[in-house]
């Protein structure tokens, strides 16, 4: 009878222990940088979850009114109106700026964060689209050269180029996925999804010890092309089914630029997604290996093989890194499918 009552007082010990471990979800959505914004946080206490979903939009919110274009009050508004960078420099704005300069050189400039003249005289930033001249392209392309910062110290008061403006639009919502990131952690989270308009970022595995299964979008529809497992990686994709105008001729005109030419790109790809651990890197290169195509594409990860990448191209291939194969599983009919190896 002793045994049996100890056995009972065990068993219910373990279980309330279970129920008490039992991670919970918690889900915040808020709007930012443009992008509704869903965080999924996995905690045993709701009250954890729920403080750390309300630093992660009090942060983003920060980050807003430091990169935003249109905000009056944002840094990069001064930087683009006075041309002076502003004093004191805040450091997440010279992170980006040190970072955009490295980036810029190592994609041999298709990432290029000073493309904002051009972009908005092609209409992006008020939607009201139209096809400039090209005479007035180049002469806008004259103040998108971002090498000038190669070697800067980015100082506050600094002038930049008369003519340049600024835009981390390709960037800035991984930046706020690694900032958000790095608050869970801080709050000892370990399970958590979070989805920036398309840009996932996961923390950990599921509540459950499996792995996140992530779909890359379909292109020419709804739903998704590909599965995707992941642990701990950021999921970024880039496409020019996003936004874009159309003109008479049903002629396509996408939202991601090929600083080259100063037109939106019109290369071989539909999508390129970028799965690693960072946002920033992830964000970054989905924009740029879009502009380099499919081949400079593949042929920049070979020289660079850090992060994996899936590529959709307009002829309905379906090409990805080595590194996904048994992670990816394709739903959608492609023509082909290849794995690339370094
Ligand atoms: P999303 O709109 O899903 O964030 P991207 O991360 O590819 O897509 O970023 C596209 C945005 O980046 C554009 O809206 C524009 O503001 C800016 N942009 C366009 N072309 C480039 C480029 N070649 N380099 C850097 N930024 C770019
Ligand atoms: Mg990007």
């Amino acid at each position: 009878m002793k045994k049996n009552i100890s056995t009972i007082s065990i068993f219910i010990i373990i279980s309330l222990m279970m129920i008490s471990c039992r991670q919970t979800k918690t889900s915040e959505s808020f709007t930012a940088m443009n992008t509704f914004m869903t965080v999924s946080v996995y905690s045993s206490s709701a009250k954890k979850s729920q403080t750390a979903c309300q630093q992660i939009q009090n942060r983003i919110q920060e980050l807003e009114k430091i990169l935003s274009t249109t905000l009056p009050e944002s840094d990069v508004y001064y930087i683009n109106h006075s041309k002076i960078l502003p004093s004191p420099l805040k450091p997440e704005l010279k992170e980006l700026l040190e970072y955009s300069a490295d980036m810029h050189k190592k994609t041999y400039g298709a990432f290029n964060p000073a493309l904002y003249p051009v972009i908005r005289e092609w209409g992006f930033t008020t939607e009201e689209y139209k096809i400039p001249s090209e005479q007035k392209i180049q002469q806008l392309l004259l103040n998108t050269d971002f090498s000038v910062f190669y070697d800067s110290e980015f100082l506050p008061n600094s002038k930049i180029n008369e003519g340049m403006e600024l835009d981390f639009g390709a960037i800035g919502k991984g930046y706020a996925a690694d900032e958000a990131v790095a608050i869970l952690k801080e709050n000892g989270i370990t399970s958590a999804l979070l989805d920036f308009g398309g840009n996932i970022q996961t923390v950990g595995k599921k509540p459950d010890g499996s792995l996140w299964n992530v779909g890359i979008r379909n292109p020419w529809g709804k739903s998704a092309v590909c599965a995707l497992k992941v642990e701990s990686k950021a999921v970024v994709t880039s496409g020019g089914y996003e936004r874009f105008f159309e003109d008479e001729n049903g002629n396509r005109y996408i939202h991601i630029f090929d600083p080259k030419n100063g037109h939106p790109c019109d290369g071989d790809l539909e999508s390129v997604t970028i799965v690693c651990p960072s946002g920033k890197y992830a964000d970054t290169l989905s924009t740029a290996l879009f502009v380099m195509g499919k081949e400079a594409a593949v042929e920049w990860w070979k020289n660079n093989p850090d992060f994996d990448f899936i590529l959709i191209t307009k002829n309905h291939e379906l090409i990805y890194s080595e590194g996904l194969n048994k992670f990816i599983e394709p739903i959608y009919h492609f023509v082909s499918v290849e794995t690339v190896h370094r």
